[in-house]
Order: C-alpha cells, then sequence, then structure tokens
C-alpha cells in the first residue's frame, strides 16, 4: 500500500511505525465499503432520513438579476443536520464505525462544527466520544463546546503548542495510538494520512453527485463554473467531484483575510505565503515559512482559517484542473449582507467566501451561463462575529445585558 493515497506529488501518509497496521486496517475496511454495491444505497438512505439530502439546488432569481450577468444557482448543504456538509463526513464515517466493530469515536475540532458533528453521529450510533480541542478554541467557542457536551461527548481542552487546531489533531493522533484498538479517528476533512483525504472527499462526493442532477433537469446543461469555499477543501472536493470529467470551470476560494499582501490570510493555494511541505503525516502546501515553521493564520471565519489543504486540491492546483481565487473579510461580509437582504438566504462566514468570489464573476459572464454556488453551511452559528462585524449597537446591549444578570 505504500504508493498509494498519491496526487501528482502530494499526499501519502508519513506515520509513526505504532500507527502503521492502524491505517492498514483502515483502509482495508473503505475499500470494502466501496467495492460493496449495497454501501451507497444504505450511506444515501441513512442522510436523506437524518440529514434533508437531497438538499436542494435553488435558483438566486434576485442575485441574478442584481449582476445581469450568468444565472446563480445555490447548492443548500445548509439545510444539513447539524446546518453544514459536515454530517456527510461523520456520517458516513459512522456507518464504517459500526462495520468495523469499534465503540469509541475521537476527532479535532477548531471552530467545534466538526466536534458538534462528531458528537451528534456518536449519539445516533451509540458510541463514546471524546472531542479534541484547543484550549484556547474552547475558550472561544464556548456554545459548540456547551452542545457538544450536552450531546454526550466529552470535550478535552489541549494546553500544548498555541493551543488551537493544530495541536488539538497532534494531541488526537496520540489517543488514537494508545487507543487503536477500540477506537475511530473521525478526522474532519480531506487532509491528513491517505486513506482520509479519498475517504472524505469519497463521502462528500454526494454533494456533487446532486448538484450534476439537478442542474441538469432544471437547465438541461452543465454549469459553466462552480464555486466553493476551501478550508481543508472537504465541501470544494465534494461538489467538484460531480464535474470533473466535464467542461466546467472548478473555482476553490480561500480566506484572504485582511488581504494576501497583509500576511493576515489563510491562502496556501493562491499566495506567496505558502510552499510544500510534510506535517501531519502528508504531503500538501502548508502557510510555513523556510524553516518549515508553520505561521499563524487568520480569518474571519474559523472553518477556513487552517495551514494546510487537501493534497488533492494541491495536485489540482499544479495541474490547472481547478482554479484558486480569495477572497477578502471585508468582500465576505458584503456578501453575506447582499445575499441575506435579496434572497432571504444566511450563508455561512465560511460559505460567503463563495459567494463573494461568484459575485465578482458573474456579471462577466452571459446570461446563457448557469453557475454553482456551494452553501457549505449556514450563518446562525456566525451570530457573535457578523453581530460584531456589523457593529450592530442593539446586539451589543443585548450581551452587555446579559453579562450583568450572571453577576447581579
Ligand atoms: C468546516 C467548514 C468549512 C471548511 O471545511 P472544508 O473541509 O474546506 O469544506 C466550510 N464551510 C463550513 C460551513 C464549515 O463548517
Amino acid at each position: 500500500m505504500k504508493n498509494r493515497g498519491y496526487y501528482g506529488k502530494f499526499g501519502g501518509a508519513f506515520l509513526p511505525e505504532i500507527l502503521v497496521a492502524t491505517f492498514d486496517e483502515l483502509e482495508i475496511a473503505f475499500e470494502d465499503l466501496k467495492s460493496d454495491p449495497a454501501f451507497w444505497d444504505e450511506y444515501s438512505a441513512l442522510m436523506s432520513s437524518y440529514s434533508c439530502r437531497p438538499t436542494p439546488l435553488t435558483f438566486a432569481a434576485n442575485l441574478t438579476r442584481e449582476f445581469n450577468g450568468a444565472k446563480i444557482y445555490i447548492k443548500r448543504e445548509d439545510l444539513n443536520h447539524t446546518g453544514a456538509h459536515k454530517a456527510n463526513n461523520v456520517m458516513g464515517q459512522g456507518l464504517m464505525v459500526r462495520k468495523m466493530g469499534k465503540k469509541r469515536v475521537i476527532a479535532e475540532t477548531g471552530a467545534g462544527q466538526h466536534g458538534v458533528a462528531t458528537a451528534t453521529m456518536a449519539a445516533k450510533f451509540g458510541l463514546d466520544c471524546t472531542i479534541y480541542m484547543g484550549e484556547v478554541d474552547v475558550l472561544r467557542q464556548r456554545p459548540n463546546v456547551f452542545w457538544m457536551e450536552q450531546l454526550g461527548a466529552t470535550v478535552v481542552p489541549v494546553k500544548d503548542g498555541t493551543r488551537i487546531l493544530k495541536d488539538a489533531i497532534n494531541e488526537a493522533f496520540r489517543d488514537w495510538v494508545t487507543n487503536m484498538d477500540t477506537t475511530h479517528y473521525v478526522l474532519g476533512t480531506a487532509c491528513g494520512p491517505h486513506p482520509f483525504p479519498e475517504m472524505v472527499a469519497y463521502f462528500q462526493s454526494i454533494i456533487g453527485k446532486e448538484a450534476r442532477q439537478q442542474i441538469l433537469k432544471i437547465e438541461g446543461k452543465l454549469p459553466s463554473r462552480v464555486y466553493a469555499c476551501v478550508g481543508g477543501g472537504s465541501n470544494a472536493l465534494g461538489l467538484f467531484s460531480g464535474f470533473l470529467n466535464d467542461p466546467v470551470d472548478l473555482v476553490g476560494v480561500e480566506a484572504g483575510g485582511r488581504g494576501l499582501q497583509s500576511g493576515m490570510h489563510a491562502s496556501r493555494l493562491c499566495s506567496k505565503d505558502a510552499r510544500p511541505g510534510i506535517a501531519q503525516g502528508y504531503k500538501t502546501y502548508f502557510l510555513q515559512d523556510n524553516d518549515g515553521q508553520m505561521k499563524e493564520t487568520h480569518s474571519i471565519s474559523a472553518g477556513l482559517d487552517y495551514i494546510g489543504v487537501s493534497p488533492i486540491l494541491s495536485h489540482m492546483n499544479e495541474t490547472g484542473r481547478a482554479r484558486f481565487e480569495s477572497a477578502t473579510d471585508d468582500e465576505v461580509i458584503a456578501a453575506l449582507k447582499l445575499t441575506m437582504v435579496k434572497e432571504g438566504i444566511i450563508p455561512a462566514l465560511e460559505s460567503a467566501h463563495a459567494f463573494a468570489q461568484a459575485f465578482k464573476e458573474a456579471p462577466g459572464l452571459s446570461k446563457e451561463d448557469a453557475i454553482i454556488i456551494n452553501q457549505s453551511g449556514r450563518g446562525d452559528k456566525d451570530i457573535f462575529t457578523v453581530a460584531e462585524a456589523f457593529n450592530d449597537p442593539k446586539w451589543k446591549d443585548f450581551i452587555i445585558g446579559k453579562a450583568a444578570t450572571y453577576h447581579a
């Protein structure tokens, strides 16, 4: 299995000896499941009864009129259970855990969305669940920590390093080494050692399969371009997979933060601040300096704020099959506001990056063109960040009032 899991020069599985057998077992379980003709039906049936699939493809009539160019369609991953595409991955891995006969799952989480999705899956499948989260993130993301705990998971604040996502990943691997007989590690995106990138992309491919059928049914032809935001890359790969062999432009949008020149962003594929390297068990573009020291990242959206990126996307960038752009925090807030007032839809801040880029390009396309924007998640979770970005005085009063009731 040595050379499997490479995408051009990216990917691989750089593992400590002690984990090799566990990854071999995982790869075999995944290959079995993929070659089982009944599996995809079992998976789609679960997603339809538990997570509202197939999610709709919504025609955005008002945004289309606003930009007076391509017809704009929105793939509604926000309507999944727990509010984002993350459900596709965790439920797929949950079915696999059941087949492997393991009783415990662990996961890393940064913003907490993947932690909540994993805790939800563990509750449904009756699994023990431990979530590793950097101590800094635990303090920043109290609402998600609260829900993970209420759902029955144990949340472990990681005190190592800079106490954020990458430290949580390291700690989750440490747990796995000790407990691999009973435990599965539910990795949250299409990153990490093989077979995780392929496996996560496989479960997320349900997005692209549906979107392709839906647009053909509505428009009678393929879209010209499709847009998705890129954190680790799983929702983008999910949508892209439906159009890989078609003459369709695939556009991934990274977090431009305060601008690519500012150094305060999380753009690995379209800035000059990232270079190929090996970390956390795989090879890809990392935001690191010449000495391999990881840089600090910034984004208004916690879900895109990551130093690495899927090796599959790094390869698609190098071959030119996908194009990568970035949207700044300010562009994202403007796109979010416009989508709310024009369509009554609240995209997650992550997803709003894809909207922002699509809005830049839609006017330059013809009215015959159709484009699809992947709305990876819903924006309710971002109320604290968005209310602050809008500088809403009534929200500020509400928070101060709430705090006062605890001090009384
Ligand atoms: C986690 C998350 C992302 C980023 O993850 P990918 O693996 O790049 O898809 C994007 N959007 C939302 C709503 C998320 O919760």
